[in-house]
């Protein structure tokens, strides 16, 4: 990742509990302590001095993670190592191999020999550019709702016979209201990542994509709202990729683009930190969500042909 700041998206998020979650706490000695607590408590932080339920930005982080890379797998047929890696391998795999190539290897060229889905979250290398902050109830209202959660029984899974496992109920906490405010931000991106980004919370709308534990049981499922994205960019006067703004020749092995101008329209734009910035709220967000993931898919597939081949070729060479 280079170090100039050429363009940053803010996608601010409000999710909503659809049938409950539970981010599990792992402090096992405070069942010990209270006997009266559920086994399984809701992770808690402090807001305003007040304790409350809510969903870590490494949650959201690590669920986004695996969706993305899945979803580069299946994409990426043949080459489906080179989009998304498997960081569980690390024999021959150049994202997670730390030994330096050479010493004066520079950051573009560390950027070309990591995946798609490195690319975007990081590695043991390099920084990752999508960040999620913590989700939490600012209001005193969703802070109040959320905090009214609820105990239910569970059944401990046999691990070996996939059934249950006799005489092993526990009880969870599941948090069922209130409202939970959070961001996604992602700097120096390719309209391709925004585009999956933009995928994935359809996803999780649309129940999809859960968060927490127990999600085969029907729990993490989430209204979600995206009140407002704003767009930043340090120069050109539409916002576009990357690529577009003049990164550095290693990213250029991808399409990028700017997005069509009907969309820019619904934004409010102004000069901003020595460069432009859009606004995007209300209806504007919806058809800049769909914009971006037409587009990004788009300058995946483009890039099918020849990309991958590229990327393979460039990969071996440094292998
Ligand atoms: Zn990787």
């Amino acid at each position: 990742m280079h170090k100039l700041l050429l363009n940053r998206a803010s996608i601010a998020l409000k999710l909503k509990p659809r049938g409950g979650f539970l981010i599990k706490d792992g402090d096992k000695g405070r069942t010990m302590v209270r006997p009266d607590l559920p086994d399984l408590q809701a992770l808690r932080t402090r807001v305003d001095g007040e304790e409350t339920v809510f969903i870590p930005g490494s949650s959201l982080k690590g669920v986004f993670r695996s969706a993305f890379e899945r979803q580069l797998r299946s994409f990426g047929g043949e080459h489906h190592g080179l989009l998304a890696c498997d960081p569980l391998n690390p024999r021959g795999n150049l994202c997670h191999d730390n030994a330096p190539r050479d010493e004066r290897e520079d950051s573009p060229t560390t950027h070309a020999r990591l995946c798609l889905a490195c690319r975007s979250f990081g590695s043991q290398q390099i920084g990752g550019r999508v960040r999620f902050a913590d989700a939490l109830p600012l209001s005193a209202d969703d802070r109040r709702r959320a905090n009214l959660t609820e105990q239910r029984s569970g059944v401990s899974i046999d691990r070996k016979s996939g059934g249950p496992s006799r005489g092993k109920l526990f009880e969870m906490e599941v948090v069922t209201g209130g409202a939970f405010d959070t961001a996604i931000q992602v700097e120096n991106f390719q309209l391709w990542q925004l585009g999956m980004l933009a995928t994935l919370l359809a996803d999780l709308k649309a129940g999809e994509l859960r968060l927490g534990s127990a999600t085969t049981r029907g729990l993490g499922a989430f209204g979600v709202v995206v009140p407002e994205v704003v767009l930043w960019q340090a120069r050109g006067s539409s916002p576009m990729g990357v690529k577009s703004l003049g990164a550095p020749t290693e990213y250029e092995w991808l399409p990028d683009g700017e997005l069509p101008a009907e969309v820019i329209a619904g934004a409010r734009h102004r000069r901003r930190r020595g460069g432009h910035e859009w606004r995007f709220e209300g209806d504007a967000v919806a058809l800049l969500l769909d914009a971006v993931e037409s587009a990004g898919w788009a300058h995946l597939e483009a890039a099918q042909q020849d990309g991958w081949t590229a990327l393979a070729t460039r990969r071996r060479r440094l292998r």
